[in-house]
């Protein structure tokens, strides 16, 4: 596919670095495998995915991407949750950063949550991404492109070598968008 460029329902492996406009690195795939992304499907951040569209094996691009293309925009307010540890199950350790859903009184379904604070008698939720308002310099280098199997079209995501036992294990949806399994993700609050 030496002549392919980027387009909708290929598979496309990136290496790349996001980073906060201080310099600051938030994500990268520096040190590790390339990440294979279902274009078109809206696994990575959109800024991230329309940069993608034309390009080639081997090429690379630097993209600014805005708030709105990234994790969304500045919170207009506040909106942390302290929740009991007896409330929680026991066997998860809970950690800065991570990802869950939680289902609000007022929601009509589960919504992402990040864990901000890990503290002896609770955890501290905040309902808005860390990264919201955010602009982010993101550096994309394209390593590998190939047509999707029908397998990852009906899913709406790549599938790496282990995908059978790893979706067995953590669900069809055990995939955080960003090619890391995230084994907390599904857990409800
Ligand atoms: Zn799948």
């Amino acid at each position: 596919m030496a002549d392919e460029t980027v387009r909708d329902g290929l598979v496309v492996g990136i290496d790349y670095t996001i980073k906060l406009p201080n310099g600051e690195a938030v994500d990268t795939t520096a040190g590790e495998e390339p990440v294979e992304i279902l274009q078109g499907a809206g696994e990575i951040i959109q800024g991230l995915e329309k940069a993608l569209y034309g390009m080639r094996v081997g090429e690379q691009k630097h993209v600014v991407v805005p708030p709105a293309e990234g994790f969304g925009e500045e919170p207009e307010e506040e909106s942390q949750l302290s929740v009991p540890r007896d409330e929680l199950p026991e066997e998860i350790e809970w950690q800065e950063g991570d990802e869950v859903y939680v289902q609000t009184e007022d929601a009509e379904g589960p919504e992402p949550a990040y864990v901000v604070a890990v503290n002896d008698d609770e955890i501290v939720l905040d309902m808005n991404h860390p990264l919201a308002g955010k602009t982010l310099d993101v550096d994309v280098v394209v390593r590998s492109l190939r047509p999707a199997t029908e397998e990852e079209l009906a899913h709406g995501h790549a599938h790496g070598e282990d995908w059978e036992e790893e979706e067995a294990e953590f669900g069809e949806d055990g995939w955080d968008g960003e090619g890391e399994e995230d084994e907390d993700e599904d857990e409800e609050v």
